[in-house]
């Protein structure tokens, strides 16, 4: 039996499903998950040896690559120097400066532990600035796996094909409203009907927690004038695509200020941290400043503010554009191997990030996600694992790319795909691996 299968069985036995993430589980590809023993560059080693080309890089933070020598230093320098102080330090402040001056909306930054606890956040902010209860969001965006903002979500929540959760209560689901994404008459039509009662609007500011689903054109401009018009703020979640689309994240790609935003995965490199920020004004609503309570016992740790630090540090011009060149690259590789194999799909882009859609037409929002024909993604993820390519274990993830990927990387890809291609297009709704 393979050490994963041994270790899979092992940790079923004192961690519900095994993972500590559900999506880690490989529940709706079926099979075992890999248990990883070590990662280089691009490259995933398992703890049976075997090694993957990573496109999910921690499920995006690592553009750099792992194991990057200037992370590693910078992590092992801040360890020395001590592990968690309770009290503030300069690299916070450093951290926070970069932040501010990388993304021009933000003017005050908190950090925090995770992109769930940023959204958290950033909703009690806005519900507390405005005196407001009712939020919106978007059916298939993910937000992390706050109550009020897990219901149609995105991410593990579409892979497992959840409504919601148990465990939220009517009060916490019904403040939320939920609207299909990319569609600004349903935005109106909801401020209509509930005026004065919206506290925000809450979007990935590009959508990667359904598929790849960028904003169409005059999507996010649209959000901007409605809460404007209605006083209710615009949180632009930018925690998948915060300095990874961009040394500006998606704000950097297409200009549209929100009041409130968040970050996590590439702001702290691989390690725990994350943050929200905004307007001077919002944000100096909270405690101490302000009433709206906010704390964390481990925020702003030295270590994961420097893995941080070194990361958006080393993601200069270059990095940015080696992301946005690895990522059209993979794309066409997909695109000529699924067309090659004569299997209908669309393979689509949100700045950097990528995404394959078994589907017959462009995925715009979670109803044209889940219409795709997503049985046919475990034969393909299984033939890609098979041929050396870690790819997202789940339909409804992006795919990310880092810059370590070289010739050598797409060479692997390349001999992979057109096996999983050949897999996808034999595949049959009956035959999915469960
Ligand atoms: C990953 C993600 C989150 C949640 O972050 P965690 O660190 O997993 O809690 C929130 N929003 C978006 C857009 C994400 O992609």
């Amino acid at each position: 039996m393979p050490v994963s299968a041994q270790l899979f069985d092992r940790a079923s036995s004192v961690i519900p499903g095994g993972v500590n993430s559900p999506v880690r589980a490989f529940k709706s590809v079926g099979g075992t998950p890999r248990f990883i023993a070590s990662a280089n560059g691009y490259t995933l080693t398992d703890a049976d040896g075997n090694d993957y080309v990573d496109l999910v890089c921690s499920w995006g933070p690592m553009i750099l690559g792992h194991a990057h020598p200037a992370v590693v230093e910078a992590v092992q320098r801040a360890a020395v120097g001590g592990l968690s102080f309770g009290a503030p330090t300069a690299a916070e402040i450093e951290l926070a400066e970069l932040i501010v001056e990388r993304v021009a909306p933000v003017e005050r930054v908190r950090l925090v532990n995770s992109g769930t606890e940023a959204t958290m956040s950033a909703v009690r902010l806005a519900r507390g600035y405005t005196g407001r209860t009712k939020i919106i969001k978007f059916s298939g965006c993910y937000h992390g796996h706050v109550d009020a903002l897990l219901a149609d979500a995105g991410s593990g929540v579409a892979t497992l094909g959840l409504p919601t959760s148990p465990g939220v209560t009517g009060a916490q689901a019904s403040d939320t409203i939920v609207l299909p994404y990319n569609d600004l008459d349903a935005v109106a039509a909801a401020f209509a009907a509930h005026p004065g009662q919206i506290a925000c609007v809450i979007t990935e500011a590009a959508a990667g927690n359904m598929g790849a689903v960028a904003p169409l054109p005059g999507f996010n401009e649209g959000l901007r004038a409605l809460t404007a018009e209605h006083g209710a703020l615009l949180i632009m979640d930018e925690v998948m695509t915060g300095f990874r689309v961009s040394r500006s994240g998606w704000f950097g790609r297409d200009g549209v200020a929100g009041d409130l935003y968040t970050f996590g995965k590439v702001m702290s490199g691989g390690l725990p941290a994350a943050a929200f920020g905004g307007r001077a004004e919002v944000m100096n609503q909270l405690a101490p400043l302000g009433p709206v309570y906010q704390a964390g016992t481990l925020s702003g740790n030295p270590v994961a503010v420097a893995a941080g630090l070194a990361t958006l540090r080393a993601a200069d011009d270059a990095v940015y554009a080696a992301l946005d060149r690895n990522a059209e690259r993979l794309g066409g590789l997909l695109t000529e191997a699924l067309g090659a194999a004569g299997v209908e799909h669309h393979v689509q882009f949100a700045g950097n990030m990528v995404s394959v859609f078994f589907s017959d037409r462009p995925v715009t929002d979670y109803a044209t996600a889940k219409a795709s024909q997503t049985w046919r993604f475990p034969a393909f993820f299984h033939a890609l694992l098979d041929g050396g390519v870690y790819a997202p274990p789940s339909a409804f993830e992006a795919w990310f790319v880092s810059a370590a990927l070289d010739e050598d990387a797409f060479d692997r890809i390349a001999a992979a795909l057109p096996a999983a291609a050949h897999a996808a297009a034999a595949a049959t709704p009956e035959g999915s691996r469960a």
